[in-house]
């Protein structure tokens, strides 16, 4: 297990980014190209499971275990300060500006 992974407790993570504050540079995209696609409109937003980007305001996505590092690393590194990582079961950050 990563430290990620003991860090969420084994528990399923969801992400999702907020735009009004994305700054389109794209860092996430390059971390973990499997979640995070910059849009026409130059900002990122998470990606479905058949690959659609999720446009609607606050979208979320599973993390996959896998990708958690990844996923963990564009939101450390954001400049934005926009990608936000949290449980699904009750909807609490473990990941991202509002993480405590
Ligand atoms: S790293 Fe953050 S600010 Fe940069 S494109 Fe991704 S969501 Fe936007």
């Amino acid at each position: 297990m990563t430290v990620q992974q003991e860090a969420a407790g084994g528990e399923a993570l969801e992400v999702w980014i907020d735009q009004d504050l994305c700054t389109g540079d794209g860092i996430c995209a390059q971390y973990a190209p499997e979640v995070f696609e910059l849009d026409i409109d130059g900002l990122a937003y998470v990606k479905g499971a058949d690959e659609e980007l999720l446009q609607a305001p606050g979208a979320s996505v599973p993390v996959p275990l896998p990708l958690l590092a990844d996923v963990v690393d564009s939101a450390r590194e954001c400049p934005g300060e926009c990608i936000h990582v949290r449980r699904v079961s009750d909807r609490v950050e473990v990941y991202g500006p509002d993480a405590e």
